[in-house]
Order: structure tokens, then C-alpha cells, then sequence
């Protein structure tokens, strides 16, 4: 029958919920008798490791032996330091310890530890590193058949489990720790998937705390006890911020299901003492209506979201059957209460916002064929032959999510007539006898979670049963319909386009929504040659493509396929032109494997080795993080300068909202104190750069668009070109400029379009004139030298850089070109301009 569990991995609290496949689906509670566990990792000196509630306690108290919240740091190297333990994990490492301690519930409550498949949820904003991360730290909890699914998704189905309507749309309201997730779901004829969805990044449960001890424990504090104003920043008195923090969290969870309740700390517990040598305490009452006011500005942020993501997705309250609550906060009566009525859309009060996502998951599971690490979705109808004397088919559902099913009955042999047919289910229920004819259906009951068995008899003419055409079969009820589960994110192929000029473009290989699992092949041809040692390589990079946008540098890198001259057969060549070819298959968790084929040379490459985890994977760590997220909010900053100048008076809103999203950042930034709010600014900075993009794109800011472009590329050869290039080459520039501002003017379409291919060309021409320029190559050497934070190996940045510099010494110019493109290729990508020929893709459509 097979056992299936669900695990919400969460950032605060995770969870975990099973199923044997009958009607047992169930939380399996941790250690200490909770629902949840928290997402915490406690290390003492010893190395001897707590988690969940024991390891949260201590997390306030002595911080430097906690790990906590690292899920944020999934898919990057950032270090996870335990300094009190003398230890340094990363998100991996901490989460596959908390996936090892909930599945030890599951085993050590069911006492069985033979799981047929687990499934992990994970956010819908996860990317394939993220995704990646998380599937890796379940392998090491030592799980085998494993998949992932958004939480939304998860939240949906077991909301849908509970409902009669199973079709429909949802919105799904994730309040949670720290993050406020919110999610439009749709379920329509066995699929279940995200329409869209939206996040506050800074904005949970945590923040609510925050608010209380900033607006409520801080002025009682100061009104009783010796304080100085800004006790929060002396060292000496940082201990009552976090037992404050422990108090308060304690007193607004008992708000959820009391109207009064005290913030309360002994003397014992603070044990710290005010100027005046007394001891400080807390004990402050505190009634619900006080902390829902606090908490009401950030309640409306939240539900400004879900009208937004209404209006954006074309949908209007009275499409939406209901909201899903889900997290720790929406417990508070307020948040359920008021999201609900100012939507004007019912709150679903049949799942519990701590457990739902776990549930959902285990039932996802459930519905799932396991074959090793890819599953598919279970069969869902069936036929059962009966007799031979008389020969019967029954056309039935396997699996079905409702109370009834259909049986059809097909009769092959004549001589039914004056036959009669009686179906009974073990139950105890039964139809009535009934004329057997050939296509007639019968309406069956299956009121038995799990397996419900039915037995037909056959009767002949005079009433005797005939043993040879009954006998028995078997129709399954689950929770919820078994659901497929789309693409959640396109990716794409970057591809050199020369259509105008040299460019990178994104060639779509895998489009939101397709229906998983998926696999196909694509054909590309090589844009360079290279022969076997000789040092080149030839690249497939994968982004993850935000809709709209097709600049690569706009998009998230997920990885490489590479294809290195040393891995090239004795003497085998691939040339400009020679066919590549991809091979990919997307599992049902969004999880994606290749083989790279090259018929010229006779080789395939499979995934492992050359799947390369690279420049998304990085750490934000200290200053270096702090100086990636500026340069991330510079390059925003330079294209809406270019933006403000291009567009029309139509944009000026939208410019002004970027404008002030990017002011938001920068104000985030310089409170940021940790890697994963610098990784979220320079995200955001990328989000405002492709929300630029997309209107610059618009057709009506098309052309003067070009015009800007134009000016700029004059502007650059006339300061730094003119005067060091040969008479003809200035003519051939002037004259090329000339026809397109002609063609400019024109503006047709096709005008425009011969326009950008003379830019592509005026623009060649200037690289390839600054590249042969000894005093360009050393200028733009020593600024990339400066860039170290960028650098993604820094040892071989180092390297890099003296390697240059002595090349400049000797005058060795070809050298500290080909240094410098090497320089840009152990850098993130944080979306800069294209910085010349070297970053040009190494593939072209086929
Ligand atoms: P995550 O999704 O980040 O793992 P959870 O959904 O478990 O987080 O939410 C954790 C937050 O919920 C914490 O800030 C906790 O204080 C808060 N919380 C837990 N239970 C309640 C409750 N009954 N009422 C209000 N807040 C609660
Ligand atoms: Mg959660």
C-alpha cells in the first residue's frame, strides 16, 4: 500500500504529515508534542546538537551557538557560522538536520521507517538553485524517493480535500515568520497550479514581535526602570531586548485565542539590573484590540497585495471561492477576519494554518506513482474483465477524490437478455438487481477512505447466480484528486543573435505552465570553433527568463552545460556551424537533467559533470555582500536614467514607481545587516532593471529609444575614437550614422528595424576600435581590477589581476585583453552592460 509523507521545511517552523494511502493522513508531532518544529539548530560547545523548541530557546539567549532562518540561504555558499561551537555549516547542511529530525518523528510514530515517497515543499519564488539546495539536503537526510511542490500548491490541495467543490480558484495568504507570501491558485480538471504570486519580503510574524517590544516594552521599560534613552544599543542591556523578544512572542500567541494576556519576564530570567542596581522585570498587560491596532498598517500592506494581484491577474473577488490561511500569524482573529471581509471573499476555517502545507504535501504524495526519484501521476481509471462464458468489462475509476464513481458495463457475448446484475461494496451498501445490457452505468458509493471493494454477481434467467461472470474489483478514494503539476518558471538558452549587430538573445526551452514531467530536444549550432586542448570551451547557459525580457544580463543564471576542449575525443573539432544538440527532461519537481549531444564529433555529455552551480551560488556575506547589492542598485539607477530620458510624459508614473522602489532599496540597504537582505536588494535591483526593460520594449518608446542609443554611441566614438582611428574607418562610421538617422526619421517599422541593425554595426565598430587601444585596454583593466567583490573565485581574481598588471608592464596588450574577458568570466552576474566581444554566447539557433 505504500507509506507517503509531506514535509513543510519552513523558515520558522516545519512540519511534517503522512499517509498509508487510506484515511490516515496525519501529523506526526515532534518530540515535545508539537504540531511543528521550529527551524532551529542548537550547537553546544561539545558539538552536541539540539533542535526545534530546545534549540529555539536558546536562539535568543546565546545566538552564537544557533543556526536559525537559514532557509533563506538555500542555494548559496554563504557559511552559517556557529561561533560559540566553533562550527560553520551552510543552509544545505542545517536543513538536511531538520529533515532528519522530522522524518525521525514520522519512524518513530508509525514504527516504520519504509517511506514509499516524501515530498518537500518549497515557495513558489524558489529558483532552480533554491529547488536544487533543498532536493540535495533531502538526499542527505537520507530520503530516496523524493519530490518537490510549491507550498501554495500544497496549501491549495488540502484545502481542496476538505471541500466538496474541487475546481476553482484560491487565493493562498502565507504569513509566516518572516516573509508575507500570497498566492492566486487555480484548480481546473485535475491541475493544480499557480496563477500568480506575490511576496513582502520583510513582513511576518517576527516584525509583529518587533513592533511589540519597540512600541510596548521599550516605554514601559524606560517608565520604570533607570534607563538610559537608547539602552537598546548598549551592549550591557542587550540581554532584556531578547528575553523581551521571547516574552512577547509567547504573549501574542496567547492573544490568538485570549482577549488579555501579560508580557512577563522574572528578574530570574532578565537578569540584568537598571543605573540604579535594580533588578529589571517585565510584566505588562496587554489586551488583543492593543496588538491588532499595532499590527494594522502591516495587515493593510497585505491585503493592498491581494487586490493588486486580483486586478493584475483579471480577476474580480467574486471569482475566488476562497482564501487559504496559512501560518502562524493568520491565527491572530483580526488577520482572518479583516483579509476576509475587505476581499469580500470567504475564509476556508476547515484547514489550520500550521499544518496545511505538511497535509497538502503528504496528499500530493500519496496521489503520486513512485519510481525511484521521478514520479507520475497515478493512473486514474481502470477496467476489470469478468466471465468467460459471458464476457464482462467494467470501465471504472481507480481513483477517485469524491464520495460516488460510475461503472460502465460492457457486454461482449449475446445472449444477456433476462440477466440480471447486483454490485455490492463491503461496506454493506448495495444497488438493486438490474437488467444486464450492453453500455449501461450504475452510480457506486465509495464511502470508505482508501480501497473500497465491490463484488458484481451475475444472475441468470431463473434468478441462479453465475459464478463464471462475477467476481470482484477495486476503486480507491483519496484526498484529492491526483493534480499535475506545471512548469513554474521558463527557462531559456542564451544564444548569440547577429541579426543587428552582435547580441545575446534568450531562446525559450522549457515555457511556464508546461505540463510536468516534460522532456524534449533542442538543436543549436556552434558560434565558435574549437579543437580538442586547445583551451576554448563552449558553453549552454540556462536562465530562468522573467516574462518579457530578453536580455540575458536581466535574467537569473541558473547554470552551465560546458563543453571544454580537454574533454573533446583525441583531435575532434567542433566548428562554427556544427549542430549541438540538447537533450532535457524536467521531472515533476521542476528539476531539470541534460545530455549534450555533438554528432560532428560523436560525443554526448551527460549532466553530472557539467551541470556547474555558478554565479546565482554565491555568498553575500559582509562587505563584499554589501558591495554587490550597491553595484546591483547602481546598474538600476543608470538604466532609469537612461529610461527617464527615452520615454514619453505616458511613463511618468511608472518611473516615478521605480524610482521610489529603488529609493526603498537603498534605504534597505544601509539597515541590511545580514547576507540574505543584501542577496534580497540586489534581486530587487534586477527586478526594477527588468520592469525598465519592459518598458523601454513597449512599441511607442521603440524609437526614440534607438534615438538615445544612437546619440550615446556617437558620443562614445567622438571621445574616445575618433582621433586614434585611420581616415576610413571615421568616414565608414560617419556615413553608416548618417543613413541611420535617415531611416530614423522615416519610422516605419522596417525603417526602425534597418536602424537597429546599423547601431548593432555602429556599435561593433566602436568595440573593436576601443579594444585595439592600448589606452582603453589598461583603463578598463584597472577599473575590473578594483572589482574583487565581484569575483566569484578570489583567489584566482588575485591571480588574474597580477597576471595583468605585469602583462601591462611589458606592454603585452593582447594579453591583458584576453586576462580581462577572463576576468568577467569568474565574475557574478549582476547584469552589467556587455563589456565587449567576450560575452557573447558560444551557441546560435540552429
Ligand atoms: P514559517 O512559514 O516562516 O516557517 P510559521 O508559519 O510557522 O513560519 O509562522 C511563524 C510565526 O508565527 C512566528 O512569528 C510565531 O510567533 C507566529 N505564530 C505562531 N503561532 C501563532 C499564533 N497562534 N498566533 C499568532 N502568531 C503565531
Ligand atoms: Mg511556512
Amino acid at each position: 500500500m505504500g507509506f507517503y509523507v509531506g514535509i513543510d521545511l519552513g523558515t520558522t517552523n516545519s512540519a511534517i504529515a503522512g499517509t498509508t494511502g487510506g484515511g490516515d493522513l496525519r501529523i506526526f508531532r515532534s518530540a515535545d508534542g508539537t504540531d511543528v518544529l521550529p527551524s532551529v539548530l542548537y550547537v553546544d560547545k561539545r558539538g552536541h546538537r539540539l533542535y526545534g523548541q530546545r534549540a529555539y530557546q536558546q536562539a535568543m539567549l546565546s545566538p552564537e551557538n544557533v543556526a536559525a532562518g537559514f532557509k533563506r540561504l538555500m542555494g548559496t555558499n554563504t557559511p552559517i557560522d556557529l561561533q560559540g561551537a566553533g562550527l560553520s555549516l551552510t543552509a544545505e547542511e542545517c536543513s538536511s538536520d531538520i529533515l532528519k529530525v522530522l522524518v525521525g518523528q514520522a519512524y518513530t510514530e508509525t514504527g516504520t521507517s519504509e517511506v514509499s515517497g516524501t515530498v518537500v515543499t518549497i515557495p513558489a519564488a524558489f529558483n532552480q538553485m533554491q529547488s536544487e539546495a533543498t532536493l540535495r539536503a533531502a538526499r542527505a537526510a537520507g530520503l530516496e524517493s523524493v519530490a518537490l511542490l510549491q507550498e501554495p500548491v500544497a496549501a491549495a490541495m488540502a484545502s481542496i480535500s476538505q471541500s466538496r467543490t474541487p475546481g476553482g480558484q484560491f487565493l493562498v495568504y502565507d504569513l509566516g515568520g518572516g516573509t508575507f507570501d500570497l498566492a492566486l491558485v487555480q484548480s481546473l480538471s485535475g491541475s493544480v497550479s499557480i496563477l500568480a504570486h506575490e511576496g513582502i519580503n520583510m513582513l511576518g510574524g517576527r516584525d509583529f514581535d518587533r513592533i511589540l517590544v519597540n512600541n510596548v516594552v521599550r516605554p514601559w521599560l524606560l517608565e520604570h526602570f533607570d534607563l538610559p534613552d537608547d539602552f537598546q544599543a548598549n551592549p550591557k542591556y542587550r540581554r532584556i531586548i531578547r528575553v523581551a523578544g521571547l516574552a512577547v512572542e509567547k504573549t501574542k500567541i496567547a492573544l490568538s485565542a485570549q482577549e488579555r494576556e501579560t508580557i512577563f519576564a522574572s528578574d530570574d530570567e532578565v537578569r540584568v539590573t537598571d543605573a540604579s542596581g535594580q533588578d529589571i522585570h517585565l510584566d505588562i498587560p496587554i489586551d488583543r484590540t492593543t496588538y491588532e491596532r499595532l499590527i494594522a498598517d502591516k495587515l493593510d500592506e497585505t491585503i493592498a497585495l491581494c487586490h493588486k494581484i486580483l486586478k493584475d491577474s483579471g480577476y474580480r473577488s467574486d471569482d475566488i471561492d476562497r482564501v487559504v490561511f496559512i501560518g502562524g500569524p493568520s491565527k491572530t482573529p483580526a488577520v482572518r477576519e479583516r483579509v476576509s471581509r475587505e476581499l469580500g471573499v470567504p475564509a476556508d476555517l476547515t484547514v489550520d494554518p500550521m499544518t496545511a502545507v505538511a497535509l497538502g504535501a503528504a496528499i500530493y504524495a500519496e496521489s503520486r506513482d513512485w519510481n525511484g526519484g521521478a514520479t507520475s501521476r497515478k493512473t486514474t481509471r481502470s477496467s476489470t474483465a469478468l466471465g468467460t462464458a459471458l464476457e464482462l468489462r467494467l470501465d471504472h475509476p481507480a481513483r477517485v477524490s469524491a464520495n460516488k464513481a460510475r461503472v460502465r458495463i460492457k457486454v461482449s457475448t449475446p445472449g444477456v437478455t433476462g440477466c440480471v446484475i447486483l454490485i455490492e461494496s463491503q461496506t454493506g451498501w448495495s444497488t438493486e438487481r438490474m437488467p444486464l445490457s450492453d453500455g449501461m452505468s450504475i452510480d457506486l458509493r465509495t464511502d470508505d477512505m482508501g480501497v473500497n471493494t465491490f463484488r458484481v454477481t451475475v444472475f441468470d434467467r431463473s434468478g441462479r447466480p453465475l459464478p463464471e461472470a462475477s467476481g470482484t474489483f477495486e476503486i480507491t478514494r483519496t484526498h484529492s484528486s491526483a493534480a499535475a503539476i506545471p512548469a513554474t518558471q521558463t527557462l531559456a538558452v542564451k544564444v548569440l543573435d547577429s541579426t543587428a549587430g552582435d547580441r545575446n538573445l534568450l531562446e525559450v526551452l522549457i515555457a511556464k505552465g508546461t505540463p510536468l514531467p516534460a522532456s524534449g530536444s533542442k538543436a543549436f549550432r556552434a558560434a565558435r570553433t574549437i579543437r580538442a586542448g586547445d583551451g576554448g570551451h563552449i558553453d549552454l547557459e540556462l536562465f530562468q527568463q522573467a516574462p518579457g525580457v530578453s536580455a540575458p544580463e536581466l535574467n537569473l543564471p541558473v547554470g552551465v552545460f560546458r563543453i571544454a576542449s580537454e574533454d573533446l575525443a583525441e583531435n575532434a573539432i567542433i566548428r562554427t556551424g556544427d549542430q549541438i544538440v540538447f537533450h532535457w527532461q524536467m521531472n515533476d519537481s521542476g528539476l531539470l537533467r541534460a545530455t549534450v549531444e555533438l554528432p560532428s564529433a560523436g560525443q554526448t555529455f551527460d549532466t553530472p559533470k557539467y551541470y556547474v552551480d555558478q554565479a546565482g551560488h554565491r555568498s553575500f556575506e559582509g562587505t563584499d555582500g554589501a558591495r554587490m547589492a550597491e553595484s546591483a542598485l547602481q546598474n538600476a539607477q543608470e538604466e532609469l536614467e537612461k529610461a527617464q530620458t527615452v520615454v514619453g510624459a505616458g511613463a511618468v508614473q511608472t518611473i516615478d514607481g521605480l524610482a521610489g522602489r529603488l529609493a526603498e532599496q537603498r534605504r534597505s540597504l544601509t539597515l541590511a545587516d545580514d547576507a540574505d537582505a543584501k542577496r534580497a536588494i540586489a534581486e530587487e535591483g534586477r527586478h526594477i532593471r527588468q520592469d525598465i526593460a519592459r518598458l523601454l520594449d513597449q512599441p511607442e518608446n521603440r524609437a526614440r529609444l534607438l534615438e538615445h542609443e544612437l546619440g550615446e554611441i556617437k558620443g562614445l566614438f567622438n571621445r574616445v575614437a575618433r582621433d586614434t582611428v585611420d581616415f576610413r574607418t571615421n568616414e565608414r562610421f560617419d556615413q553608416l550614422a548618417r543613413t541611420a538617422t535617415q531611416e530614423l526619421a522615416r519610422s516605419t517599422d522596417k525603417a526602425l528595424e534597418s536602424t537597429e541593425k546599423i547601431l548593432g554595426e555602429l556599435k561593433r565598430l566602436t568595440s573593436q576600435t576601443l579594444w585595439q587601444d592600448p589606452m582603453f585596454i589598461v583603463a578598463q583593466f584597472r577599473l575590473i581590477a578594483e572589482e574583487r567583490h565581484l569575483a566569484i573565485d578570489k583567489e584566482l581574481f588575485g591571480q588574474q589581476v597580477r597576471d595583468g598588471l605585469a602583462a601591462i608592464e611589458r606592454d603585452d596588450m593582447p594579453t591583458v585583453r584576453r586576462i580581462f574577458f577572463e576576468i568577467v568570466e569568474n565574475q557574478v552576474n549582476l547584469g552589467s552592460a556587455v563589456r565587449g566581444a567576450g560575452d557573447l554566447a558560444s551557441i546560435m539557433r540552429s
